[in-house]
């Protein structure tokens, strides 16, 4: 970028003649919409500035050489490139926070090969999941991951957060799904792993896109685990009359290894709530959900039936039906009106070693009722050490009902990471979180920074990510 951080103007006009007009947008409209995802300023405690800047232009490759031909412009300028999926992050992770070029990757929508034999899916970057469980649904498979977030979000979107989802609990976070990338490193070169599993030849270069929010290049394609249709689902609720009975409980059922599908654990004001599903072949369904229940009623659980975790299952893409229709690609502000007039509140994702989530969850009360916030749920979702807390301020005027909130937010993330934690399991760190990557990292942040450098020494790659 020039000094006073304006693109160079002949830049637009080379992205043009390699992508065609039709593909590099500037209309303040579509920047507008370009900057950014789901997070809106008022749950960007402390972060607020990064919102200032806008893209300044988004370009739109078609192919994995449209990609290296703009990294290569955008590395001759050092411009910064924000790899866009489909902006259904919420920690502000496509945040142009230096302006820039929002890369959209949303044309890179093919899936081009599935492989029921090697139980793959060979995907572009921008294939939404939805489309790919489509794709896999004639040949009797599905992907291992399923989000909220399923009918929006990428697949190198969920990569790059390492998302977390209904199945994890089986099948673990988006970035065990990986069997193999080809990322465009930010000089243009390609470059590709092997479609195996596992490697003992070298380290696995793979892991370094996983969780890494673009900052070390752009994933352009993916090849992932797939999965055969259940031949048994079942469905189970258990009420419990405390959260430590259920949480002992999933304890216990996993260091059983009893691996339901789904795990969660929940407590609102009206009780609390055991939702479990088994899926797989009919004998290791039957076997997994006669163990897991009977670790539960041992833990003091009443058997609910299986309409709650039935209810759940059916609605769990709900937020995010509601979200393409009310808000995705649409622009900032209507974005951001979906919070504008609350009091503001904060859903936390923080995992822990399963020895201390119940610790922690003492003391992270304490902190929040000193400050007036409270949690108004608490959950265990797909594994026992990553704990969820939605909260918000009990009382007060907006504005400082918000600050004071964040205030406590700073406070029980702080909370995690000195208890041996980490401040975030599924979302990626986006602006939201940068300043607190350090703390958590250590010298581990030394080694991000020495990477970064000898991939991209000119910092194009989404700059003010991931603590850089
Ligand atoms: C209603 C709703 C429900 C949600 N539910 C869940 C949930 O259940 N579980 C969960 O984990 N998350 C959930 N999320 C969050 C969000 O869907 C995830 O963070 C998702 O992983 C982001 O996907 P995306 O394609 O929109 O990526 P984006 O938001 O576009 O990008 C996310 C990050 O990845 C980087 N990136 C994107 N594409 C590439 C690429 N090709 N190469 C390199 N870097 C890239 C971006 O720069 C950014 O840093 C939800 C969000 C919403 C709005």
């Amino acid at each position: 970028m020039t000094p006073d951080n304006a693109l160079p103007p002949s830049l637009i006009d080379s992205l043009i003649e390699a992508l065609g007009r039709d593909n590099v947008l500037t209309d303040p409209y579509d920047l507008d919409r370009y900057s950014g995802d789901a997070l809106s300023p008022t749950r960007a405690f402390g972060a607020e500035a990064s919102f200032d800047r806008l893209a300044d232009v988004v370009a739109r490759p078609g192919s994995t050489d449209d990609v290296r031909a703009v990294l290569r412009l955008a590395n001759g300028s050092a411009t910064p490139v924000i790899p866009f999926g489909a902006g259904t992050g919420v920690m502000g992770g496509t945040v142009p926070a230096r302006g820039g070029i929002v890369l959209d990757l949303q044309r890179l929508d093919r899936v081009l090969a599935i492989n029921p034999v090697d139980m793959t899916a060979e995907v572009e970057a921008g294939v939404v999941l939805e489309n790919l469980h489509n794709a896999l649904l004639p040949h009797g498979l599905m992907p291992g991951h399923d989000p909220y977030s399923v009918p929006i979000a990428t697949v190198a979107g969920t990569i790059s957060t390492n998302g977390v989802g209904y199945r994890a609990g089986a099948h673990g976070p988006m970035g065990d799904q990986v069997v193999a990338l080809e990322v465009v490193l930010p000089d243009g070169r390609v470059m590709t792993t092997r479609a195996v599993p596992n490697q003992s030849s070298g380290p696995s270069l793979k892991h370094l896109f996983i969780g890494s929010e673009g900052v070390f290049g752009v994933i352009t394609k993916a090849t992932v685990r797939v999965f055969r249709l259940p031949e048994s689902q079942v469905f189970e609720g258990v009420a419990f009359d405390t959260f430590d009975q259920g949480f002992n409980a999933a304890a216990e059922i996993f260091a059983l290894g009893v691996r339901p599908t789904l795990v969660d654990l929940t407590e609102e004001d009206d009780g609390i709530m055991f939702h479990l599903v088994f899926e797989g072949f009919k004998e290791g369904v039957q076997a997994n959900r006669d163990r897991a229940m009977s670790v539960c009623v041992q833990h003091g659980g009443r058997p609910a039936g299986p309409g709650p975790a039935a209810t759940y299952w059916e609605h769990r893409h709900d937020s995010a039906v509601n979200y393409k229709a009310s808000a995705l690609g649409k622009p900032r502000s209507v974005r951001w009106s979906r919070w504008r007039g609350r009091r503001g509140f904060d859903y936390l994702h923080i995992g822990l070693p399963i020895s201390k989530v119940l610790e922690y969850r003492e003391q992270a009360d304490q902190i929040m009722s000193q400050a007036g916030v409270r949690s108004v749920e608490y959950a265990i979702w797909s594994r026992p050490e990553l704990f969820s807390m939605l909260i918000a301020p009990e009382s007060g005027a907006p504005a400082e009902s918000r600050e004071r909130l964040g205030r406590t937010v700073e406070q029980v993330l702080q909370l995690a990471q000195d208890m041996g934690g980490v401040m975030e399991y599924c979302h990626g760190v986006g602006v939201k979180l940068n300043h607190l990557l350090e703390r958590e990292m250590g010298v581990g942040q030394d080694v991000v920074r020495a990477i970064k450098q000898a991939l991209d020494p000119n910092n194009i790659m989404n700059p003010g990510k991931l603590g850089l």
